[in-house]
């Protein structure tokens, strides 16, 4: 049994924000696996790729000349560095890159490439690893799995009081709209698409709070 808590679900569900202070009042290391996504397409958007249309040899080429590692920063925090310059959230969580990281995270190449990223971290010990496909393809034997979701409109509300990610003057319905395109696109890809593992505790974090849904998990794992 692998030593991970194991947090899957759509879009802007609060995983992020719940596994990083799950990661924090346990005091183990938090790995966002999105971010490790966003990377890469952050990657290939600055070398002139076009999701929509790729060009498969092209991006093979840019994904091994490509050099991403996901390590313990100077501040003991666990951060991603391209080619050894730390990423800036600013970069990955950007409108553009928020619109292109689906399509990105469906192709094969990429996720194989980063399949083996994520299983290295099973070395460290007990940790928080929050994303897509965790439960179900990155670590099946975790010792703890949860399935965060909410619903479309309170995800939607969510992330446009967290800004950052939507464009400027976004409707709640406009990123609603994008968010359910994202989970469209997630969940109908023919490699490790989202969907709960069968093993997973559900949490619909609709009407909790972030520290309610933090004490549901740690109370688990403790
Ligand atoms: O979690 P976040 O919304 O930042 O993830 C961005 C995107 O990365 C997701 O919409 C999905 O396309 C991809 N992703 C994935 N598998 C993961 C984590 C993220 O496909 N384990």
């Amino acid at each position: 049994m692998s030593q991970v808590i194991a947090i899957d679900g759509p879009a802007a569900s609060g995983k992020s924000t719940v596994a990083n202070r799950v990661s924090e009042t346990l005091g183990i290391p938090y790995i966002n696996t999105g971010n490790m996504y966003r990377t890469v397409t952050f990657y290939l958007l600055n070398h002139g790729i076009d999701p929509l249309s790729p060009d498969n040899k092209q991006i093979e080429s840019l994904l091994s000349a490509m050099d991403m590692d996901y390590r313990k920063a100077p501040d003991g925090i666990f951060r991603i560095y391209l080619n050894d310059s730390q990423v800036a959230d600013s970069d990955i969580r950007s409108p553009e890159v928020t619109a292109s990281v689906s399509p990105v995270a469906a192709m094969p190449e990429v996720r194989s490439r980063l399949f083996e990223l994520q299983r290295h971290f099973a070395s460290l010990g007990l940790i928080v690893m929050e994303g897509r496909d965790i439960g179900t393809v990155i670590f099946p034997d975790a010792q703890y799995k949860f399935f965060v979701t909410a619903t479309p409109y309170a995800r939607a509300l969510r992330r446009l009081n967290q800004g950052g990610e939507t464009p400027e003057n976004s409707t709640v319905q406009e990123v609603a709209d994008q968010i359910a395109e994202r989970d469209r696109i997630d969940s109908t890809r023919a490699v490790a698409p989202l969907k709960q593992a069968n093993d997973a505790t559900f949490v619909d974090t609709t009407d909790m709070t972030i520290e309610e849904v933090v004490e549901f998990i740690t109370s688990r794992v403790k």
